[in-house]
């Protein structure tokens, strides 16, 4: 995308000149990644998510049909140049239609002629039980969430006694080819920090690539105390005293900042990541661009403003009309989330209800 420096009431004012059929904002980064949740309900009530209660599921009603999520990622691969899609939530998995959707965003093709990239981001419940559908419509990859190998300690984390069926779910996504399998941990201080070790020793001899994240401002109101964060510092630290590990070189537009693990007796070599959203933002290099269960486009997880693609779509609008309505509002993308900032607040809805 070219950058234009010109003279303005005797300024200089650079603008970002964005192609047709791309989804450009006005710092130069294009969106080729999009985030789908498919529901904001979850199975789970992971402590740093949800409350133990839930929260105000949203009305069917408002909910997009399979058929209405399929034509807005249509709108985004085929007119705005997306070409990865990641169904994500609440729980993908609690979506019916899921094959459905993933056979729909399959059949599609990416301004490189090829059919886009499509993952999972799930909690792994119940996806050794469907993952022969889910590849079979073409799901090329999954990311599953497992915050602790302890089964007490995952019981009182996600507030369900569920830990055995996530990993039949790890074990169902490998044997059926979807690799690498990916793992998120979210770790908390005081809470998790003992699975650490554990955990990466369980993903090198697994072949799961593990990716540690830092729990960011987007649960349960107040849930978040920078002090109970655990920084990727510290994470690398505590890594630092039982593996050996070298950087992995340059990782583009991915969140996750990659380290090769050599081998041990107990483990052969891998990776692991960290995803240093808080202390180390990579908001500079972002490609994403979400759509909510309820079709709310957001350009940024942090956004305070969404628009609404639901309303146009079921009032008629053309594709045209649709990708126009969404490249301009990634004209307007911020440039970072700013968290650790003075004016830093929450946005209203919580990760679940975004899309993570
Ligand atoms: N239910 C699915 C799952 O758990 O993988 C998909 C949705 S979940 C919101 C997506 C990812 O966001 C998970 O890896 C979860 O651990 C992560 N997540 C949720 N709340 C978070 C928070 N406050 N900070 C950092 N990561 C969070
Ligand atoms: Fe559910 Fe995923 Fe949130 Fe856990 S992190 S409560 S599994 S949406």
């Amino acid at each position: 995308m070219a950058i234009q420096t010109r003279k303005s009431l005797g300024a200089e004012v650079t603008t970002a000149v964005v192609p047709a059929g791309v989804l450009g904002d006005a710092f130069g980064r294009v969106a080729r990644d999009l985030r789908v949740s498919l529901t904001d309900r979850c199975n789970l009530r992971c402590s740093y998510c949800m409350p133990a209660e839930g929260l105000d599921w949203l009305p069917t009603d408002d909910v997009l049909t399979d058929a209405e999520i399929v034509r807005l990622i249509d709108v985004a691969v085929t007119h705005l140049g997306v070409r990865k899609v990641r169904f994500t939530g609440g729980e993908p998995l609690l979506r019916r239609g899921l094959a459905g959707i993933i056979a729909g965003a399959a059949g599609l093709r990416t301004d490189e002629g090829v059919a886009p990239e499509l993952s999972l981001t799930t909690n792994g419940v119940g996806l050794d039980r469907r993952i022969g559908e889910l590849a079979a419509a073409g799901l090329d990859r999954v990311n599953i969430s497992l915050d602790s190998l302890d089964r007490q300690r995952y019981a009182a984390l996600a507030r369900r006694d569920r830990l055995p069926d996530v990993l039949r779910g790890l074990a169902a996504a490998a044997a059926a080819g979807l690799r690498p399998v990916k793992v998120n941990t979210v770790v908390m201080r005081g809470v998790n920090e003992a699975d650490v070790v554990p955990l990466l020793e369980f993903c090198l001899r697994h072949g799961y690539r593990l990716r540690f994240i830092e729990q960011m401002p987007l649960g349960p109101k107040h849930g978040w105390d920078r002090a109970a964060m655990v920084p990727a510092a510290e994470i690398l630290t505590l890594l630092g005293e039982h593996f050996e590990f070298t950087p992995a070189g340059q990782r583009g537009s991915a969140p996750a900042e990659e380290w090769l693990v050599a081998p041990a007796d107990c483990h052969p070599s891998g990776r692991v990541g960290v995803i240093a959203s808080v202390t180390a933002p990579f908001c500079g290099a972002c490609d994403r661009t979400r759509l909510t269960a309820d079709g709310q486009l957001r350009t940024c997880l942090f956004a305070h403003t969404e628009t609404d693609l639901r309303g146009p779509l079921r009032a008629g609008a053309s594709d045209t009309d649709l990708a126009e309505l969404w490249r301009g509002a990634h004209l307007a993308k911020a440039a970072g989330h700013g968290i650790g900032t003075a004016g830093f607040h929450q946005p209203a809805r919580t990760m679940s209800s975004i899309g993570g």
